[in-house]
């Protein structure tokens, strides 16, 4: 039945479960919605309920084979086309997606279970803006006048790299492809990303749309699994540039194929994020702070969010009870109703994983997890991947807790008193994603945004990703960069020198 042919609407619906069930079963390669070669399809499931909402196409090294072969072709008149022509076509990919806004944001809160007032809108607007923030860079796409002698021009031009492999996750899906499919396109290449099992459609509906604008065979979309559809992605000679958001350890994975092919390779991993609280910030902006840091609307999934928190010992009491109070009046509900703050982890996985962390932390001796918000009642919601929300105390550095990322909707609290021993603290992780300071003392702050070891580091605030300013982590938590101009020109582009001789 789901499989059953449904026209893939041509205007923008807000029928999600109808979309769903039309783009199932399908890749994008070439223009075109089309089977995987094998005939196969894996289930999608609706998290919030175990529902199947309908399949997706099960890649293999057949399918990537197809679409790298038609990007190849299609890059060749797309890297001669001028570079502003090519931005003015991505900034219409952000007037379609601004057009699809509401749609795209109910499909992804059904397959990712991500609320849709607090996370799964908000996705699809900043995509939007990814797509028409590298639509008018077309024209930056500069080199430099390299001095030489007086008869010899000298001069570096930028050219792109030809087809470019993405492979993306399921936290924030359509967002992640956009950092990676925007700025490649602009620059002169075709795309084939592989999208993640868990959350296939949406982004499969944008590349459908997209396609509408975009010469056929430039942006391609497979589905199916890491190891037989992305990691042939990553070992087919014709792609030669591999982006990743991913784990670390699939992250290595993709690092050495692309080490053996001596391609360029662009990682973004995970976090342990440390939020740093002083005594004389306000409390309640703290708190706001440390509910945006959280992002618990994400039920935590999120490699930025702040999954340490330190608190200076003379406001840890008040800001740990503040902050319970304010999780305890967050919703968690269905994804899909306007009055939800908080909806499901992805999958079953994650569900296992994200609970075996809680349990952990709780069976610990001298260690406080403190439970949030609360369960829905709603019958329908009965087999959702709900996770509680829950804030830690007492946990040892040494706690896997601590150390590890755990994706899920729960942060570790400490006190401090003293700024260097908690600095000293905060580097202590395998990874240097992001970090925040909470401080009205510039001195303190910059003196610690200087000494964090992290690729962002912001203070008295804590934004997500913003397309014009450069995103990426130190240690394991990557290598390069994402968004903004810089990342265009250095990560999806190669320099090379022209000179002419006149004497
Ligand atoms: P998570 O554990 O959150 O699923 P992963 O790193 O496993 O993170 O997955 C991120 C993306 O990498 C997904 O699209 C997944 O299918 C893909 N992936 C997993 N294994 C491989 C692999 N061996 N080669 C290439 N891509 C992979
Ligand atoms: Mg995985």
């Amino acid at each position: 039945m789901l499989d059953a042919p449904v026209a893939v609407p041509s205007a923008p619906t807000t029928d999600e479960k109808l979309l769903a069930q039309a783009l199932s079963g399908k890749h994008l390669i070439g223009g075109r919605l089309v089977p995987a070669r094998s005939g196969q399809t894996f289930p999608v499931v609706n998290p919030a309920t175990g529902e199947q909402i309908g399949t997706a196409a099960l890649g293999d090294a057949a399918d990537v084979d197809a679409a790298v072969q038609v990007a190849a072709a299609a890059q060749k008149d797309w890297a001669k086309m001028p570079a502003r022509k090519r931005g003015a076509l991505v900034a219409k990919c952000a007037e379609i997606i601004t057009a699809h806004v509401e749609e795209l944001g109910r499909l992804i809160a059904l397959e990712t279970g991500k609320a849709l007032r607090t996370e799964s809108r908000v996705e699809a607007n900043v995509v939007a803006d990814i797509f028409a923030f590298y639509g008018g860079l077309g024209s930056e796409l500069k080199g430099e006048s390299v001095p030489f002698s007086p008869d010899v021009l000298s001069v570096t031009v930028r050219e792109p790299l030809g087809v470019v492999g993405a492979i993306i996750p399921w936290n924030v899906p359509m967002l992640l492809m956009a950092l990676k499919v925007a700025p490649a396109l602009v620059a002169g290449n075709a795309v084939v990303v592989k999208s993640a099992e868990e959350a296939p459609l949406a982004v499969l509906r944008i590349c459908e749309l997209l396609n509408r604008v975009l010469p056929p065979g430039l942006f391609n979309m497979l589905s199916g699994f890491g190891p037989d559809c992305g990691a042939p992605l990553v070992e087919h000679p014709k792609v030669r540039k591999v982006t990743f958001t991913g784990s670390v350890e699939v992250g290595k994975i993709v690092a050495t194929t692309a080490a053996k092919k001596m391609i360029p390779v662009t990682l973004e991993l995970g976090g342990k994020s440390p939020m740093i609280v002083f005594d004389d910030i306000d409390l309640a902006r703290a708190v706001d702070g440390a509910i945006t840091s959280m992002r618990f609307t994400r039920q935590g999934q999120s490699c930025t969010a702040a999954s340490r928190i330190y608190v200076h010992e003379k406001v840890f009491d008040a800001f740990a009870a503040a902050l319970a109070k304010r999780v305890d009046a967050m919703v968690m509900g269905d994804p899909l109703d306007e009055k939800t703050d908080i909806g499901t982890i992805i999958s079953k996985e994650q569900f296992e994983k994200v609970s075996g962390f809680i349990a952990e932390g709780k069976a610990t001796a001298g260690a406080t997890g403190r439970a949030c918000s609360a369960m829905p009642t709603d019958p329908r919601l009965a087999k959702g991947l709900f996770v509680q929300p829950h804030i830690f105390s007492g946990l040892s550095k040494a706690s896997r807790l601590v150390q590890q990322e755990i994706f899920g909707p729960v942060t570790c609290l400490f006190p401090f008193n003293d700024w260097q021993a908690v600095l000293a603290e905060a580097n202590d992780s395998e990874y240097g994603l992001a970090a925040s300071v909470w401080t009205n003392n510039l001195q303190v702050g910059l003196r610690m945004a200087h000494a964090l070891e992290a690729g962002l580091v912001q203070i008295n605030q804590n934004l997500v990703v913003q397309a014009n300013l450069s995103y990426g982590g130190v240690k394991s938590s990557g290598l390069g960069k994402e968004a903004s101009l810089e990342a265009m020109l250095e990560h999806f582009m190669h320099k090379k020198t022209i000179m002419v001789n006149m004497a």
